[in-house]
């Protein structure tokens, strides 16, 4: 059985429906290119959501995970393993944190910094048990957990799993004021986006950030930056919280950390604030295996050239310009940093979801985000000639609607 048709209609009756995938069965992926069942060639555009930044199948993360296999996959963190050292010590490296604590999806990571942040407040900032509070942004997105399902202000994310986790404070993304009104006594720890991806890749106002890192650092809060999409070369810069050079004091990494092959997901702080999680009270089976670490090695090595940041930087600059030629026919609004995009197409020429198809009749593959917005956020490592090649075929798409 190789067909598309009876691939999907297999993995329809045999899954469940949490998911709406576009009509494509990808056998085989090199740098920037998929291929599917029947060997027709897609640009992929989406990049596993920001996990394959450095490009589906690279040398050196592919490498390193072969090395890896053949001689240790995993050990549990019931022992040390040769890998862990480099890769923790890498990781805060890159971060510029003391400490690290590895997860593996960026769901977990942001459960680890959500624990880590109360268990700091109660410890450190001295919170009255139970009453310690988050605040988060509307319209964020940082997970499935059902903790983080009751801070979603998405009704699909939400709706039908309660009882929810209290704790959290909902505010409007965007606005320092509206953090300064919720901060009180018992907020531990303020957790945002520096970009929000999922809500359409919406970037704060100018210095929106730097006032986030003033008002937590006077009221003694943790700002904890959710950089699983927006970080590690995606923007431009290594996080997107370096465009304001505001330095948080917990980042959460996923995704493009294990370098599309592996799920590997960390949180970063220094030692007064990890310093508090002590045996026995956080872990995870999987996390910090040592093919992950090896695996994130590799990506940590890419990273510390700076040339995909630079690339993504350069890049960028050109898909902002080439799309933002796209306003008034048939597009909105263009929003993003670096190799990342949200562009707004007019919904009155088709939902997103009709957009994403006759990109891929094609041969684009991006995916919709909310109401008609598409999402761009094509692998570092592809060509400007794809580039402009994927833009003009959206471009045409919109004039196929
Ligand atoms: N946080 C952000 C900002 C994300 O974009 C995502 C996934 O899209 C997550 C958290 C959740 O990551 P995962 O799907 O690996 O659990």
């Amino acid at each position: 059985m190789t067909s598309t048709a009876e691939l999907i209609e297999l993995s329809e009756r045999r899954s469940a429906h949490n998911y709406h995938p576009l009509p494509v069965v990808i056998r085989e992926a090199q740098g920037a290119w998929v291929t599917d069942v029947e060997g027709r060639r897609f640009l992929d555009c989406l990049s596993g959501y920001s996990s394959l930044n450095f490009g589906h199948g690279n040398p050196k993360i592919i490498q390193a995970a072969r090395d890896q296999l053949d001689r240790l996959t995993l050990t549990s963190r019931a022992f040390f393993h040769d890998q862990f050292a480099a890769f923790a010590a890498g990781l805060g490296d890159l971060t510029g944190k003391d400490m690290v604590l590895p997860m593996n999806t960026g769901a977990e990571a942001v459960e680890t910094a959500v624990k880590t942040a109360r268990k700091w407040g109660y410890e450190v900032k001295g919170v009255a048990a139970d009453q310690a509070n988050i605040i988060v942004m509307e319209d964020n997105f940082h997970g499935r957990t059902t903790t983080i399902v009751s801070f979603s202000t998405d009704p699909d994310a939400r709706g039908g799993y309660g009882p929810y986790t209290p704790g959290f404070k909902i505010v409007k993304y965007g606005s320092a004021e509206a953090i300064r009104e919720a901060i009180d006594d018992n907020t531990v720890a303020v957790l945002l986006e520096p970009i929000q991806g999922e809500a359409g890749v919406l970037v704060p106002p100018d210095g929106y950030l730097t006032q986030v890192r003033e008002l937590c650092t006077e009221n003694n809060v943790l700002m904890i930056a959710d950089e699983i999409q927006s970080g590690l070369g995606r923007t431009g810069e290594t996080f997107a919280c370096d465009h304001e050079g505001v330095v948080p004091d917990v980042y959460v990494l996923g995704k493009a950390l294990g370098g599309g092959v592996v799920p590997v997901s960390a949180i970063a702080a220094d030692a007064g604030v990890l310093g508090v999680i002590r045996p026995g009270q956080h872990g995870s089976t999987f996390g910090g295996n040592p093919l992950a670490c090896a695996v994130a090695c590799a990506v940590i090595d890419l990273l510390n050239t700076g040339e995909y940041q630079a690339r993504a930087k350069e890049l960028g600059a050109v898909l902002h310009e080439r799309l933002g030629r796209l306003a008034g026919r048939g597009v909105v609004a263009v929003r993003g940093r670096g190799l990342w995009a949200g562009v707004d197409i007019d919904p009155s020429l088709g939902t997103g979801r009709e957009i994403s198809e006759a990109l891929m009749r094609r041969g684009v593959l991006a995916k919709d985000t909310h109401g008609s917005t598409i999402r761009l956020a094509p692998p570092i490592v592809i060509s400007e000639e794809d580039l402009l090649w994927a833009v003009e075929q959206l471009a045409g798409a919109l004039e196929d609607l």
